[in-house]
């Protein structure tokens, strides 16, 4: 089974003018990307729609968070109802600056999933441990924690619209990229969970992609890892060296 390679871009709060947005999109409009890599990019939600119609068709579109109900008495939620409707086909789910500056629990994480899906909406998952807990060695109990919580909501046929980001906390905007033996390491670990979890063909079939500091140097040496299925970025993918990251693999 091979898994299609898989690049998202972050913005997080950036930019902060529609003129910097067209900027970055223009980028990516112009560049040469390889084909055989899935692309999706995830703007603020203001600018989602923009977004949508300025950029390329192979290029998709992510939403950064969405509530886990449809509609309702919620100030300042999208819901992903909405999102399915605006035409925007991918929500990122439980980031960890939404778990730590946002209270999201797993728990909460798992709605929303359980959420995003049932509206028809594919979910770019994160999970990863900080650094007190690689420290004490239990890197792996928290990414399983954290798995455990949609797991137990989701089918499997649900998985083939999931993408699993592993991101350790400790490299998330720091510079600090785990090195492709920690980031194949979680990822191996986290496929052998996935086979008992939920199913052998699940574990083989889902992408489990890296986030945390990758950039254009550091990207071709992950990429080769055999578990390593695509990036999730941040800061690089504010800028020219994001497209190298999409092409790290070719
Ligand atoms: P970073 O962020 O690439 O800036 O470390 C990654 C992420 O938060 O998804």
């Amino acid at each position: 089974m091979t898994r299609q390679f898989f690049v998202g871009g972050n913005f997080k709060l950036n930019p902060t003018s529609r003129e910097a947005k067209r900027e970055l999109v223009n980028i990516l409009n112009k560049a040469t990307l390889n084909p055989q890599t899935e692309v999706v990019i995830a703007p603020p939600a203001l600018y989602l729609i923009p977004v949508l119609e300025l950029l390329r068709k192979d290029i998709k579109v992510a939403a950064q968070n969405s509530h886990t109900k449809n509609s309702g008495a919620f100030t300042g939620e999208i819901s992903p109802v909405q999102l399915v409707d605006a035409g925007i086909p991918y929500v990122i789910l439980g980031h960890s600056e939404r778990r730590t500056l946002f209270g999201e629990t797993s728990v909460i994480v798992a709605q929303k999933t359980r959420a995003a899906l049932d509206a028809g909406l594919r979910v770019i998952l994160c999970v990863g441990e900080t650094l007190a807990e690689r420290e004490a060695g239990s890197t792996q109990k928290v990414v399983e924690e954290q798995l455990r919580a949609v797991v137990t909501l989701l089918s499997p046929g649900d998985w083939s619209r999931i993408v699993i980001a592993y991101e350790p906390v400790w490299a998330i905007g720091t510079g600090k990229v785990a090195t492709a033996a920690q980031a194949q390491e979680v990822h191996a670990d986290t496929r052998k969970y996935l086979t008992s979890a939920v199913s052998p063909e699940v574990a083989e079939s889902t992408r489990i992609i890296y986030g945390g500091s990758v950039t254009a140097a550091n990207s071709k040496e992950l990429a080769t890892q055999p578990d390593v299925d695509g990036f999730l970025v941040g800061g690089a993918s504010l800028k020219p060296e994001f497209v190298d990251i999409i092409n790290a693999t070719a």
